[in-house]
């Protein structure tokens, strides 16, 4: 995949985020400032925190339910407000073909709100993302690095830094 900043201005935000209910609470505000449709990918190792993010996330957005790992189903698909989203998680992928047969075209329809974890498995078929969330190991805490992919993306972030809440 191409870096991010060039397509979009350098739009980067980092942050260090210790355990995992703050992990959860930076999801939340996430959820708070992304536009419907939005596209989310998030990188790092095994372990680092991605399906934690998520879940604060969909929490965030008023999903009450349990947030399982789509590790063996590849695609979690919820109905948040009347909204899909989908979680999808590629790291059992073995060639990014694979994608059209769980029907990628139809995630990214329209409004739905794609969150990604490996999408490097999936390079060549997914398409580009709003924001990318690189996860790393920060001793006991973790390092994010948030890069906007898109101008929806550059404004996301934008009033994720300022702490805006989402026009709706
Ligand atoms: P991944 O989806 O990247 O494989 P998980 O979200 O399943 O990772 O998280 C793996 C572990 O990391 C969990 O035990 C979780 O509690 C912990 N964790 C997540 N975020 C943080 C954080 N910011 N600081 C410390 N531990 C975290
Ligand atoms: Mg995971």
């Amino acid at each position: 995949m191409n870096p991010p900043e060039a397509a979009a201005g350098g739009a980067v935000l980092e942050r260090e985020i210790r355990g995992e209910a703050a992990m959860e609470a930076f999801g939340a505000r996430l959820a708070a400032v992304l536009p419907p449709g939005s596209r989310v990918y998030l990188a790092g190792e095994l372990g680092a925190g991605k399906t934690t993010l998520v879940r604060g996330l969909l929490r965030g957005l008023g999903y009450r339910g349990r947030v399982k790992s789509p590790t063996y189903a590849l695609v979690e698909p919820y109905e948040i407000d009347g909204r899909p989203v989908y979680h999808l998680d590629l790291y059992r992928l073995s060639d990014p073909e694979e994608l059209e047969w769980i029907g990628i075209r139809e995630l990214f329809a329209d409004d739905a709100l794609c969150l990604i974890e490996w999408p490097e498995r999936g390079a060549g078929v997914l398409p580009p993302a709003d924001l990318h969330i690189e996860i790393r190991h920060a001793g006991e805490a973790r390092r994010l690095r948030l890069a906007a992919g898109s101008a929806r993306g550059v404004e996301l972030l934008r009033a994720l830094a300022a702490g805006y809440p989402r026009e709706s």
